[in-house]
């Protein structure tokens, strides 16, 4: 761990607007930059590719595993909600793991606040979780409805708006730009 990078920030990227996960990923690449060590756990994603889990086989210093089981409880969800319980609670463990392991300057839990409030993950072990932070790791936490209890424990909080979405005009998810 680089030992010029004292005090690590929680940072949260919430809201209705799309961004949130991109965000989280540019931050990546950035801090990729300065040969920080970095890891993505993704919460509820599981059942669609994204570029990024290939874009990270091309970088040596980052990551990603994808530790949901899919839309959770949308889309034609069947997959019973205590099978997205574990899955969301071995994440969460996994990601504990990883963040005392201290090999890594920046830990990404990616669409936890999703695992939240549809109810499959608790508010508070995430909380227990954060308690846990090594001071030096930086954490970023995403996904729409971010809790007021975590906000208050987070350093940085940027609520992403929907000004306008394509999805409105009923243009679907694209290649490299959603997904
Ligand atoms: P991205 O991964 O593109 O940064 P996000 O993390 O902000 O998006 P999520 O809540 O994770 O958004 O949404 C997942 C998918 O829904 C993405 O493909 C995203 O483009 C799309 N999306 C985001 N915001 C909206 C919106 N306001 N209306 C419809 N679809 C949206
Ligand atoms: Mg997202």
């Amino acid at each position: 761990m680089d030992s010029k990078n004292k005090n690590g920030l929680i940072l949260i990227y919430t809201g209705n607007g799309k961004g949130k996960t991109t965000a989280a990923l540019g931050t990546a690449f950035r801090s990729i930059g300065y040969d920080w060590n970095v890891c993505i756990v993704q919460f509820v994603k599981g059942n669609w590719k994204y570029g990024e889990m290939e874009s990270v086989k091309l970088i040596p210093n980052i990551e990603l595993h994808q530790m949901g089981k899919g839309f959770c409880k949308i889309m034609g969800d069947n997959i019973p909600e205590s099978e997205h319980r574990s899955a969301a609670e071995n994440a969460l463990e996994f990601a504990t793991e990883k963040m005392l392991s201290k090999k890594y300057e920046l830990l990404i839990l990616d669409e936890v606040f999703v695992a939240i409030s549809t109810g499959i993950l608790s508010e508070k072990k995430v909380i227990e979780f954060l308690k846990k932070k090594p001071n030096e790791m930086n954490l970023i936490l995403t996904g729409r409805k971010a809790t007021k209890k975590i906000i208050g424990i987070a350093d940085l909080v940027t609520e992403m708006k929907e000004i306008k979405h394509p999805f409105k005009k009923n243009i679907l998810a694209k290649k490299g730009i959603d997904y």
